[in-house]
């Protein structure tokens, strides 16, 4: 069976290079183990930054092993008397094609009430990551000014929905006119700028927010970061929720020195880890499942078929390939 190990430590853009196909034999479970077959991988941003050998609020990948990220996998046996043969898991588990896990790490999830993918996006990580980001640090109230990037990706389109069920004005930024025309008809987004063809990036959010900006959800950083706190109202909030757009930078870029812009207009910018927040998962899934049932959030995916294309789906990330959520189906 096949695993994939991280072999290097990318300097800039990460490339096929930097993963190994290696060939295992298929373990088998002890007492108290289950072995899982793995059916959907999740491939994230975050993944970058564990690349490299550097602290972080999660471990460095070691290199020569498996990679890993959160994954739905099947039971197909077990030797834990809390899971059986045929449950369906999530968990962060490791790029091989099939695994043995203790049965801690795991939680079962439930094929009927959602897709199994839906469990790695708006029934997971990214889901959570948008509600309680908003939740946590938004502070948002209806009527504000909401912009978001990363628009039309899995934490993106999931923070512009839940601006529009709180009564906001909802404005997004992504890389192309066709996933501005999607955050608007899919997604229900009042506005976008497509930041690839803006000529002045800061005008055209002074443009299409005039009353300014009063929550800005950054999942991008660098110069949108920037231009979004030159639009931002007095008492505004940003939520540091990513920076892909440094990711990839060997040297952080220096911004401009907004001198005294967060001080003359008393605004708040914190920094999210939705990792800091795990106690609040459950409630936070379940108002999301409660939306989508209500028919107020639908979601992306961009579903990759096959074990093979893991890291070129994590690499597509990087070039903006995905609507919603990246999921890779084994
Ligand atoms: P997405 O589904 O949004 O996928 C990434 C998207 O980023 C791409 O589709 C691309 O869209 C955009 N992108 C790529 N390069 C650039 C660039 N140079 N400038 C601007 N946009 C770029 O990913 P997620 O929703 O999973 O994650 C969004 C952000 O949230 C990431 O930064 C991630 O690290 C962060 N995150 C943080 C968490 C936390 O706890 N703090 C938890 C989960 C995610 P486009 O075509 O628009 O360029």
């Amino acid at each position: 069976m096949k695993t994939i190990h991280l072999i290097n430590r990318p300097e800039g853009t990460p490339s096929l290079n930097d993963f190994k196909f290696v060939e295992e034999e298929k373990p088998t479970p002890k007492e108290g183990e289950l072995l899982l077959k793995t059916l959907y991988v999740s491939v994230d941003p975050y993944i970058r930054g564990r690349m490299r050998d550097t602290a972080s609020y999660i471990a460095p990948l070691e290199l020569n092993a498996p990679m890993e990220s959160q994954l739905v996998a099947e039971v197909i046996e077990s030797k834990n008397s809390n899971f059986f043969k045929g449950d369906f898991v999530t968990g962060m588990l490791k790029w091989k094609e099939f695994q043995t896990v203790p049965g801690t790490g795991v939680n079962k999830v439930d094929k009927n009430k959602a897709p199994l993918s839906a469990y790695l996006g708006v029934l997971g990580l990214t889901g959570v990551t948008a509600y309680l980001g908003l939740e946590k640090i938004g502070d948002l109230k209806e009527g504000e000014t909401l912009l978001v990037s990363g628009a039309d990706g899995a934490v993106g389109s999931i923070v512009g929905q839940i601006g529009k069920i709180k009564g906001c004005k909802v404005i997004g930024i992504a890389g192309s006119d066709e996933k501005i025309n999607r955050i608007k008809t899919k997604f229900g987004f009042d506005g976008g700028i497509n930041y690839k063809t803006t000529q002045n990036i800061s005008n055209d959010i002074a443009n299409s927010c005039p009353d300014g900006i009063d929550v800005y959800f950054d999942n991008v950083g660098g110069e949108i970061l920037d231009a979004a706190l030159a639009n931002m109202n007095k008492f505004g909030r940003v939520i540091n929720c990513g920076a892909i757009s440094i990711y990839n930078e060997s040297e952080i870029p220096m911004g401009p020195r907004v001198e005294g812009t967060l001080i003359k207009k008393s605004i708040r910018m914190q920094g999210f880890t939705v990792r800091d927040y795990v106690k609040d998962f459950g409630p936070a899934i379940k108002q999301i499942a409660d939306w989508m049932q209500e028919g107020k959030i639908t979601y992306s995916e961009t579903i990759v078929e096959g074990f093979d294309n893991i890291p070129q789906a994590f690499l597509d990330l990087f070039e903006g390939k995905n609507h919603g959520k990246m999921v890779v189906k084994v």
